[in-house]
């Protein structure tokens, strides 16, 4: 599944997740628009999870979207900062960064 924005159709704001009004002129017209990519701003991993033994550990980034906004994204390995990743978002909603 792709990752979809809002675009605010007065002043052009993109924002992510969705809002009733735009923050910047208050219109509420939107249009949508599909974002495949993005470069990752920071990362980190999660090593241990309360309740869960030996479980693998989570790779997760600060991701700035090629349309603008800012999304957590959870990565399938360590990558340094600055990389270009490829955005989807899979079927349990988790937004998935994959190192291109
Ligand atoms: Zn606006």
């Amino acid at each position: 599944m792709n990752l979809d924005v809002t675009q605010c159709t007065q002043c052009g704001l993109t924002l992510f997740p969705a809002r009733y009004f735009c923050p910047s002129c208050g219109s509420n017209a939107w249009t949508r628009c599909t974002v495949e990519s993005g470069t990752v701003m920071e990362s980190t991993v999660v090593r241990h999870r309360a309740g869960e033994r030996d479980s693998p550990p989570i790779y997760l980034a600060t991701v700035r979207t090629d349309a603008g906004p800012v999304v957590v994204a959870r990565l399938n390995a360590a990558v340094p900062d600055g990389s270009a990743v490829r955005l989807e978002v899979h079927d349990d909603q988790c937004i998935v960064a994959v190192a291109v």
